[in-house]
């Protein structure tokens, strides 16, 4: 046989070949799952057929026979809620359809299981090898201790062979104690890789908010001393943790540790609940602006200490259930009782409702997910972390914002004591200090000018005739004089003398650094400008008033009321001199 009819030969057989299978491998691949180009993922739950097993009986050599039925599930993804069953779902998978005109490409697909959490998963795969029909079981999940072909990653992924036999479908169970609701998405190999890059950078993204605020929050509290930083930042620590376990970042990072992190999931999320409950009790002082609230916030508190305890005697079921209930009615009550609080006049607690509300938009979008009123999908999915985010960044203007609302009131506070000091020192008619004061600053005077060797004097002042200026136009006008004497005394006097008004029309003047002559010079000076101030009673014409003015100069180790009592005299004498007059003790 020539070589031309030997080649015309091996095409015809060929051809036939590829015409008798055809049929064959489109009937196998009709209704398979398959990725490729223009459909880099699809979501295996619409396609699938499942079977809940409450008892956990089922073998897969039971699902293998075909003995019990399944049902179509046309859900984009598996909710199944806190059910208590094993699911079994199965499909038909075709090899990626990536490589099928470019023999370089990977027919390889990776089935990802977008749920953290799913203690365990096995894949019974089916494939032709060496041209038979044989099965691979492919096993992963943090309960699963012998892990085969799980692909690291967030989330259990596998990557299924690129012998797999479309025509049979790939048998999966799932079991968990907790949630069993997930997505099982089927990825080409490039799909797989952009969308995992697109989700590390999202949540590197958020989680690096979350560590920001607990280190910036740290150093605030490091410098402020304030005990609501350190709850704050407990709160944020176990919200990070929670969030880092469920997004599946310590399987992904540490997998030795998964499952010990993941077994106790609840116990990161009931303190962060109750941490979340202390922090709003301490912040929003609720047993005072809140009062109705604070019982049921303590309650629920201790009530989240009974969900740890469910978990180290390992009821991991009903500990999540319960956790996952408490966690909806302590998102209700803290946002009412800052609502309270806010109602209440407490002003820091807007912050605190608005960081409250977003995380409670982003929980009621995860809690509707699970009932499956919201779809699954990778926003839906992580949307608690971007709630965490920006109610940590809020959380924290609010404590900011606490500590200026505070300093406000400490100021407003001091504002008022120093008013009601000044109050209590000041007569009301002349604005000069009170006699009250004068004793108190004459001791102190006193013992600063034989500290400093100066000299100290003491000027006493009385107005002359004050009665007949009184009898003739008023009290009313004579409190004018009065006054104006005040305002007289307070224009001639230095900053560091001291101008009391002693009683009724008498006044005391202390002259710091003044001697005999300083003295007598400064109350010629008051005298005579007194005697130039000239009054106009409604009822009458000018009047002109004067005063007379006793001065004594501070003796070695006199004291103040001998002070006083010279500067009396000397005043007595001045009016006995025939007033408007200065006298010198
Ligand atoms: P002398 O020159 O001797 O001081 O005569 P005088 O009339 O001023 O006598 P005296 O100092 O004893 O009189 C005090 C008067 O001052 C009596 C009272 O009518 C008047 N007075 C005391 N306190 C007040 C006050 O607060 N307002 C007014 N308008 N008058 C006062
Ligand atoms: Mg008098
Ligand atoms: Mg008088």
């Amino acid at each position: 046989m020539n070589s031309g009819l030997k080649m015309f030969c091996l095409l015809l057989s060929a051809l036939f070949v590829v015409l008798l299978l055809s049929p064959a491998a489109a009937r196998a691949t009709a209704g398979a799952v398959v990725v490729g180009r223009g459909a880099p993922s699809v979501e295996i739950a619409a396609q699938a057929e499942y079977l809940l097993d409450p008892t956990d009986r089922l073998e897969y050599s039971d699902i293998a026979r075909e003995k019990p039925s399944f049902q179509r599930h046309a859900k984009n993804s598996f909710q199944f809620s806190f059910k208590r069953a094993t699911l079994w779902f199965k499909c038909r998978i075709a090899p990626s359809a990536s490589g099928a005109d470019d023999p370089l490409a990977s027919r390889r697909s990776f089935l990802v299981f977008d749920n953290a959490a799913l203690g365990s998963i096995t894949l019974y795969v089916p494939v032709v090898q060496n041209g038979k029909p044989g099965v691979v079981k492919l096993t992963g999940g943090w309960q699963q201790g012998d892990k085969s072909r799980e692909f690291p990653f967030l989330y259990p992924t596998f990557a299924l062979p690129d012998n797999i036999d479309a025509s049979r479908p790939v048998i999966v169970r799932v079991a968990t104690p907790f949630a069993l609701q997930f997505r099982a998405t089927l990825y080409t190999i490039d799909a797989f890789r952009e969308n995992s890059f697109i989700l590390f950078l999202i949540i590197g993204f958020f989680v690096g908010i979350l560590v920001a605020m607990i280190l910036y929050n740290l150093a605030l509290y490091l410098f402020v001393r304030d005990r609501h930083y350190l709850l704050y930042i407990v709160y944020i620590l176990f919200l990070l943790l929670w969030q880092c376990t469920l997004i599946g970042l310590f399987r992904y990072f540490w997998p030795p540790l998964a499952e010990f992190v993941m077994s106790y999931i609840a116990v990161f999320a009931s303190l962060m609940m109750m941490f979340a409950i202390i922090f709003a009790v301490v912040f929003l002082n609720t047993s005072r602006t809140a009062p109705r609230h604070d019982k049921a916030l303590k309650g629920l508190a201790a009530f989240t200490g009974v969900i740890v305890v469910l978990v180290l005697l390992r009821q991991l079921w009903l500990s999540n259930l319960l956790a996952y209930l408490s966690g909806q009615v302590s998102l209700v009550l803290l946002l009412t009782a800052g609502l309270s609080a806010l109602r209440s006049g407490f002003r820091p607690a807007l912050f605190y409702v608005i960081a409250f509300s977003v995380f409670m938009v982003s929980a009621l979008v995860f809690i509707f997910k699970f009932y499956g009123w919201v779809p699954n999908n990778t926003f839906t999915m992580h949307i608690v972390i971007f709630g965490s985010a920006a109610e940590a960044i809020l959380l924290s203007f609010a404590l900011g914002y606490r500590i200026r609302v505070m300093q406000e009131e400490e100021a407003q506070l001091r504002e008022r004591e120093r008013n009601l000091e000044t109050i209590s020192v000041t007569d009301e008619l002349t604005g000069l200090f009170n006699r009250r004061f004068l004793n108190a600053s004459l001791v102190k005077k006193i013992a600063a000018a034989r500290r400093s060797g100066t000299n100290l004097s003491l000027l006493m002042l009385d107005v002359d005739h004050f009665k007949d200026f009184n009898d003739t136009h008023g009290h009313p006008e004579g409190d004018k004089v009065l006054a104006a004497l005040g305002r007289l005394l307070t224009d001639t006097l230095r900053e560091e003398d001291i101008a009391c008004r002693y009683g009724g029309e008498e006044f005391v003047v202390i002259l710091h650094n003044a001697d005999k002559n300083a003295a007598l010079e400064t109350a010629a000076r008051i005298r005579t400008r007194f005697a130039g101030l000239s009054f106009t009673p409604r009822d009458g014409k000018d009047e002109h008033l004067t005063i007379s003015i006793g001065a004594a100069v501070l003796t070695p180790s006199e004291s103040g009321e001998n002070l006083i009592f010279r500067a009396d005299q000397a005043l007595y004498q001045a009016k006995q001199t025939g007033r408007n007059r200065v006298c010198n003790a």
